[in-house]
């Protein structure tokens, strides 16, 4: 298969997709195998960076053990300096890089710096690390549209922008990024926007990693049951009927023994019983 060449002195800023390996992109498996220099972030699994050939640098750009990241100017510099000696430069990051990723920041100080770039989207969590639960983000007989949000801002806080009627009236599913810090809030938001308290909510957290965890919940309850059961980031939060499809749809713990059911949603046995 005829791939691009990765020319010295270019940035390819690339996702990795939720944290299986095997959910890497062509494109982004042949980056790893030429790069120079791999900046990779904190939602980059080792078994993608298992795939980096054995010559190249492994530059870390995220947090660690508590310490602030990078601040994301520092980064963008560091792109275009690498870019400049004239190195091969893989900036890969978790899921799709124009997913919440910051991608687009990066891209455009590589503009602003004429240093040329490929983007290599990938697998976003809030889509691939559903499927990895069961969970389709969307589903004929329950939604045509669904919205994905993030849970915090650049400033930490719920962002202020998001219109919480329109969502809860127009948006049968949702998917929130980085929405364990503010749950309890978002939830209320969400109710207090009409939105059912026994609405089912799945969590999910490291999503097609081997830690893999999905809690099932609802509306009202999630928040406290996300505490209860110890769940940490990276997670993801989906709200909505499509959950219940997880009933037959976990097709991961049915390798692990569970049954799946044909008919999660019940329609089949309640057109019987009509
Ligand atoms: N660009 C990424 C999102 C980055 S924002 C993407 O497209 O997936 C970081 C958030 O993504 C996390 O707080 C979490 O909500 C979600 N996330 C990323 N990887 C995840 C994983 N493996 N499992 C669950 N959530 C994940």
């Amino acid at each position: 298969m005829e791939l691009p060449p990765f020319e010295a002195g270019w940035v390819w800023l690339a996702g990795a997709g939720p944290g299986d390996p095997g959910l890497l992109t062509l494109h982004a498996l042949h980056g790893l195998e030429y790069a120079d220099v791999v900046v990779y972030d904190a939602l980059v699994g080792e078994g993608v960076l298992k795939h980096a050939n054995s010559s190249a640098q492994l530059e870390y750009a995220g947090k660690r053990g508590g310490k602030p990241s990078p601040r994301q100017p520092d980064i963008s510099r560091r792109l275009v300096q690498l870019a400049h000696e004239g190195k091969r430069v893989l900036r890969l990051k978790g899921g799709d890089p124009f997913v919440f990723g910051r991608g687009g920041e990066e891209a455009l100080a590589l503009v602003e710096a004429e240093v040329p770039f490929r983007i290599i989207p990938g697998i976003s969590a809030g889509i691939g690390g559903l499927a990895y639960a069961g969970i389709p983000v969307t589903h004929r007989e329950i939604n045509s549209v669904v919205t994905f949000i993030t849970g915090h801002d650049a400033s930490g806080d719920v962002p202020n922008s998001i219109d919480w009627a329109a969502i809860a009236a127009g948006s049968p599913v949702l998917v929130i990024y980085m929405a364990m810090k503010h749950l309890g809030k978002l939830s209320a938001c969400l109710i207090d926007a009409e939105r059912g308290a026994d609405e089912p909510v799945a969590i999910v957290s490291r999503a097609s990693t081997p830690h893999q965890k999905v809690l099932e919940s609802t509306l009202g309850d999630c928040a406290a049951a996300a505490v209860a059961a110890g769940i940490e980031p990276p997670a993801l939060v989906v709200i909505g009927e499509v959950v219940r499809l997880r009933g037959g749809l976990d097709w991961l713990g049915a390798l692990a023994g569970r049954a799946l059911v044909a008919d999660p949603l019940g329609v089949k046995s309640r057109v019987k019983a009509g």
